[in-house]
């Protein structure tokens, strides 16, 4: 069932390693920039929220150490694959941190309230008094060692990192003699890092949240006795025995047995659903009342969990532009700082006040303000059936301006009915429904079900047709018993035959009308129904009211259905398009400079869905075209959640700019109140460290939506 597409090249192997110590944005560049540069490696992607590197690399010429080494020298931790241990002391040393965290910040407010209640009261002045500046110098050189050392590693490969106006502020107030302050700020540097440790981790946690849902474990039958065995031993094939209140460890489709699954891991929808026999079914959901037999489709990496889970890792690659700007941003903002700090020594000539203006404003919390809130939302959506594949994807959303809707199977259930058979030409209805239903034999489109349903219903004879064709968007083609069968609308009717009127009076019916050939002679016409998903017209209404004027419906269907269709949710619409006639208007819309939605359900349309800003795609689970093509899936048919996915990506991009906005204008506001002197570097130093706090409370609004 599932095609995973490994994109590996003859010569090169793929090597996945854990990297540890990264806090910001600016991290994974550091790190992807030292793999690229070991020979050898011929590409390699870092991604900060699961913390790792994979890596393509030419075997022989480098080795797994030798990456670990570059990471290495790049300032981080990394493990070699396969080092179990390695992963059991890193979940130790995360309880620790998060213990860490929390002693750090009762002593971080202890210190901020001595500090300013201190500095009011002069009370700071007279300690500086008492206590010799050797003794500061050491403390300071001992509590800041790891900082001041990544600083200089970073400073000799010609490097800025975060914490370098930091240091040069300690070496400023150093030099100033403001022995407090100079300690202080290393204090608030360390404390620092560990609240971007803690709201890294934090998003991290959405993610990692969703990994732990895989059973580790299977019962599968082997010579006929049930044995249980770890996962890795499974494969595709095996039997897989689930019993009532379990987990069910892989995808595969249910071979005997009843049971009521709650799919909620997959679908975010936590009523169960019924299988049986012929029941596809998924790894990590969970069965109640009744035991299944499974054969495996999938297992591991390759089951649609799976797939989520590395498409949710990977999302983090498919930035917001608002996020390369403020990286963009990050990077001017150090000289800047510098600028107004010599400035302000040229102007003023206070010493004092040029470290405050290094002190105050420095911080990773430009570079942090959109992936924090990015990632809490994709977290979010992830255990809400909404597989969203990156921050841009948000971004162009809250932005988007026109909405377009395919039908089959996107706004209909996509499950017609066969509702009139009509034949032609001395050919009776059985025949016809037989020949037809043989020549859809192989075909995935809802309309061709719907003609087997019909024909296996009057027990008819289906045979498995030779040379089967797919005519995008217009039907397929077959041969059946010895002659060629066409099965589709009105294009694949040669220009000179007459088609019976019949057909036109089902069409303004909102009837899909098909027309079957034999030999290139129509020998009759069929009809189906397909009803309107109950919930879109509320959805529809729900998207007009958001402010999104322009949502037209698009479809392969003929003009007389589709108008039916289209007056009935109150939409514009356009008939009759091929998929490639879909990716136009696309492009047309974008041309005129719109930013374009587009709904579909994979089937014909995954190609529109991809040439769209944003491609949503209906119903994905276990679908791979819809969840490899969209930008956006949802893990169950249900219309509620495109408003809500519009609603959530207008939210982030809320806290985005909520999170950019008051990082600049607080930054602002300290730079200008130290310029002028009004700022002691103490207080400065403390209050550079809020912006990540605010970020990190402002954007966990976002993990419950
Ligand atoms: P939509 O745009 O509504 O999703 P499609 O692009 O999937 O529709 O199909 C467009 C038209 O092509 C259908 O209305 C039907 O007439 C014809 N068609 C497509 N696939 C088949 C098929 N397997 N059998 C018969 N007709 C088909
Ligand atoms: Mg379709």
């Amino acid at each position: 069932m599932h095609t995973i597409h490994d994109e590996r090249q003859i010569n090169t192997e793929k090597v996945e390693l854990p990297v540890r110590g990264m806090d910001c944005a600016g991290c994974t560049e550091k790190v992807s920039q030292a793999l690229n540069a070991v020979p050898g490696v011929e590409s390699a992607e870092v991604y900060l929220a699961s913390e790792k590197a994979v890596v393509r690399l030419e075997p022989g010429k480098v080795t797994p150490e030798d990456i670990r080494k570059a990471i290495q020298d790049s300032g981080y931790q990394a493990e070699v694959p396969g080092d179990q241990e390695m992963a059991h002391r890193e979940e130790e040393s995360e309880a620790f941190s998060k213990r860490i965290f929390r002693f750090f910040g009762v002593l971080f407010g202890t210190v901020l309230v001595v500090v300013v209640l201190g500095e009011w009261l002069g009370l700071l002045q007279s300690v500086t008094d008492y206590v010799p500046g050797p003794v500061w110098l050491v403390l300071i050189a001992i509590a800041g060692y790891p900082v001041f050392r990544n600083v200089v590693q970073a400073a000799l490969k010609g490097r800025i990192i975060s914490h370098t106006l930091m240091t040069v502020g300690v070496f400023a107030a150093v030099l100033v003699g403001e022995w407090a302050a100079g300690l202080i700020v290393v204090f608030f540097m360390r404390v620092g890092d560990y609240t971007e440790r803690y709201t890294t981790e934090r998003a991290r946690r959405a993610v990692k949240d969703l990994t732990s849902l895989a059973p580790q474990k299977a019962r599968v039958t082997r010579d006929g006795t049930e044995v249980e065995v770890p996962i890795s031993e499974v494969e595709v094939g095996d039997t897989v025995v689930i019993r009532p209140g379990e987990k069910i460890p892989v995808d595969g489709e249910v071979l005997s047995g009843h049971a009521t699954v709650d799919q909620s891991t997959i679908t975010g929808e936590s009523m169960p659903v019924e299988v049986s026999d012929g029941s596809s079914v998924f790894a990590t959901t969970m069965a109640q009342l009744g035991s299944l037999r499974v054969q495996v489709s999938a297992v591991g990496d390759e089951t649609t969990f799976g797939q989520i889970i590395k498409m949710v890792e990977k999302a983090e690659a498919n930035r917001a532009d608002v996020q390369n700007y403020a990286d963009k941003f990050s990077g001017y903002y150090l000289p800047v700082v510098a600028g107004i700090a010599g400035l302000t020594y040229l102007i003023s000539g206070n010493p004092l006040a040029t470290a405050a203006v290094l002190l105050v404003a420095c911080s990773c919390s430009f570079a942090l303000a959109t992936p924090v809130a990015v990632l809490a939302t994709i977290g979010a959506g992830a255990k809400n059936g909404l597989l969203i594949k990156g921050g841009k994807y948000l971004e162009a959303l809250a932005q988007a301006d026109v909405v377009l809707v395919d039908k089959t199977g996107t706004l209909t259930l996509g499950e017609p009915r066969l509702t009139d058979i009509l034949s032609l030409n001395g050919v009776s209805e059985t025949e016809l429904l037989a020949y037809t239903a043989s020549a859809e034999h192989d075909s995935e489109h809802p309309l061709a079900a719907a003609i087997r349903m019909a024909a296996t219903d009057r027990e008819l004879d289906i045979s498995s047709p030779a040379d089967f064709e797919v005519l995008p968007g217009q039907g397929i083609r077959a041969q059946v018993i010895g002659s060629e069968i066409t099965v589709g609308n009105r294009r694949l009717v040669p220009d000179d035959t007459i088609v019976p009127q019949e057909m036109n009076t089902l069409e303004s019916h909102g009837k899909t009308v098909l027309c079957v050939l034999q030999d290139n002679e129509l020998i009759g016409i069929l009809a189906a129904s397909d009803t309107v998903r109950p919930e879109v017209p509320d959805a529809i209404t729900s998207l007009k009211s958001m402010g999104l004027k322009h949502i037209e419906l698009l479809t392969g269907d003929n003009e007389r259905t589709a108008n039916t269709l289209a007056k009935q949710i109150d939409i514009p619409y356009r008939a009759e398009l091929l998929p490639e006639d879909k990716i136009e208007v696309v492009q047309q819309y974008q041309s005129d400079g719109s930013i374009v939605v587009m709904i579909g359900d994979g089937v014909n349309d995954a190609p529109a869905l991809a040439q769209a800003d944003v491609g949503i795609a209906m119903g994905a689970a276990g679908t791979d075209v819809a969840m490899e093509s969209a930008h956006i899936a949802l893990m169950r048919d249900d219309w509620c959640l495109v408003p809500r996915v519009f609603r959530m990506a207008r939210r982030t991009m809320g806290v985005v700019k909520g999170n950019l906005g008051f990082t600049g204008v607080y930054n602002l506001a300290g730079l200008t109140l130290a310029a002028m002197g009004f700022l002691p570097p103490v207080l400065a130093a403390a209050a550079q460290s809020l912006p990540d706090l605010g970020i990190l409370a402002n954007s966990s609004r976002l993990l419950k939506q």
